[in-house]
């Protein structure tokens, strides 16, 4: 019984056996979770805000739910942590800036109201980059979240708080949402696995916007069959984003048999060149080995325009930020400034109070990509790219079920290190990047550790509506493996 005496250590799936049979309540899952919480955030700062009232009422109703064994879903009664970007009625929510400080959200995301409807239990917000700009939460206007397996590091962006809280058992699983790697690159550094689904796989509505092409919501769990089951609920058509797709969501669960043999795994040859860290490429590289002494068949593959996509998403994103920002002067949401002043004087100063230095470079950035004269040179310059890269992945397709690479170039690196270096951050994401160009689907899975005993991720990416073919490979992967089962300070 020791899961039961350290229930906020289990799965998603352990923890609803338990309830299920009735050897734990979720108000004990829960309240354990709390004071774990209590105990552990104030040095990792996972969550921005707690909602311990919401989650003790949606607790008791899941223990309802469970105890009459009427419409008892694989997540009633599961703790999760929500990232602060995601609209929760009722309570607040930032995205990790000022501007949007004391925002109580007046509806309801999808994504959350279909993992409510499930019958989960809202921890808390989850920690961010500021409008989920960043690779390293540090431009959270609350502060930095730190890294479970070395307080000293950090534990990615911009969804870090959400990666940080299921490594360090914080909650059984958690949602973010993924522009140009915000899942897959803090599952990475955190030892997790993060799923990105394809564009249109989830639902937007009720997320605040980042980049509306390009932003995408997805799970972060501790193991591929959690990652399965959350998709399962949040997946599909959704009338209230008319981007979400109208394509049948399939059972994920069937997915999982644990069988690679006969899928063909491309490797592409850019995503090993300059700047990726030796003992990453190590591990990705004996992945691929195990992968095919499983019965996957390793061909090489090759994404010509690469090199081309990061500067593409850093004048799209900014370009679809700067008009999704617009909205916020001060008259509709949080923060006001200067409030007996002149309407432009409100704007001004509650913008320049409001935003952080990360967001404030994107506005001026993606306002001059835009700006007459400029457009096409670098605006639709970058959508031509676009449309290249994605027709790298079209033709890699014709060769093999799933492309494989390392997520990240490096393991997490320091608090500090790259904060006043944004084209040094920016690298981060060279691997991650591509696939929210392309609209494709891409997990993040543990692969190994480094020397100094910091996870590893592999990067799974698919092919369009594919899902089933990453949880596949990846459960596979993780039947063969003990990455995933490794806890901070075990
Ligand atoms: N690091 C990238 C950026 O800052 C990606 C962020 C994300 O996926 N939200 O834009």
């Amino acid at each position: 019984m020791a899961n039961t005496l350290e229930p906020y250590r289990l799965t998603v799936h352990d923890a609803h056996d338990l309830l299920r049979g009735g050897e734990l309540t979720s108000v004990e899952l829960t309240e354990s979770m709390l004071s774990r919480i209590r105990d552990l955030d104030d040095r990792l700062h996972s969550y921005i805000r707690l909602t311990e009232d919401l989650a003790i009422e949606q607790a008791r109703a899941a223990d309802g739910r469970l105890r009459s064994g009427r419409d008892v879903r694989p997540l009633t009664g599961i703790p999760v942590a929500v990232k602060d970007v995601f609209c929760v009625e009722g309570t607040v929510t930032t995205a990790g800036s000022k501007i949007l400080s004391g925002f109580r959200a007046p509806y309801e995301s999808t994504v959350t109201a279909r993992l409510r409807e499930a019958g989960a239990v809202f921890m808390g917000k989850a920690n961010m980059d500021e409008f989920a700009m960043g690779s390293s939460t540090e431009n959270s206007r609350f502060g930095p979240t730190a890294n479970p397996w070395d307080p000293s590091r950090t534990p990615g962006g911009s969804s870090g708080g959400s990666s940080a809280a299921v490594a360090a058992d914080l909650c059984l699983a958690s949602v973010g949402t993924d522009t140009g790697g915000s899942i897959r690159l803090p599952a990475a550094f955190c030892g997790i696995v993060g799923l990105k689904p394809t564009y249109g796989r989830v639902s937007r509505y009720g997320i605040i916007a980042y980049a509306s092409s390009l932003d995408q919501a997805g799970p972060m769990t501790k193991d591929v069959a959690d990652a399965a089951l959350l998709l399962q609920a949040v997946a599909g058509r959704d009338p209230a984003d008319s981007t979400s797709a109208d394509v049948p969501v399939p059972e994920y669960a069937a997915a999982l048999t644990g069988d690679v043999s006969g899928m063909r795994l491309g490797v592409p040859r850019e995503y090993f060149g300059e700047g990726l860290d030796p003992e990453v490429a190590e591990a990705v590289r004996e992945s691929l080995a195990l992968l095919e002494d499983m019965g996957a068949e390793v061909v090489e593959v090759s994404l010509p325009h690469t090199d081309y996509a990061l500067a593409a998403y850093y004048l799209l994103a900014p370009a679809e930020a700067s008009s999704n920002l617009a909205r916020y002067d001060g008259m509709r949401y949080g923060l006001r400034e200067q409030d007996t002043g002149e309407l432009a004087e409100v704007y001004k100063a509650t913008r320049s109070e409001g935003f952080g230095p990360e967001v404030k470079r994107r506005i001026m950035l993606g306002t001059f990509a835009l700006s007459a004269g400029y457009y096409e040179a670098y605006y639709r310059k970058a959508q031509q790219v676009r449309t290249l890269i994605r027709e790298d992945f079209s033709r890699a397709f014709e060769r093999c079920d799933l492309v494989l690479g390392p997520t990240a170039p490096t393991a997490a690196f320091e608090l500090g290190e790259k904060i006043h270096d944004p084209l040094r951050m920016y690298l981060s994401d060279v691997h991650t990047i591509p696939v929210n160009l392309a609209g494709l689907p891409g997990v993040s899975i543990p692969c190994g550790f480094s020397s100094g005993g910091l996870p590893i991720g592999l990067q799974m990416i698919g092919g369009p509506f594919r899902e089933e073919d990453l949880l596949r490979a990846a459960h596979a992967f993780e039947s063969n493996t003990d990455h995933h089962l490794r806890r901070p300070g075990d």
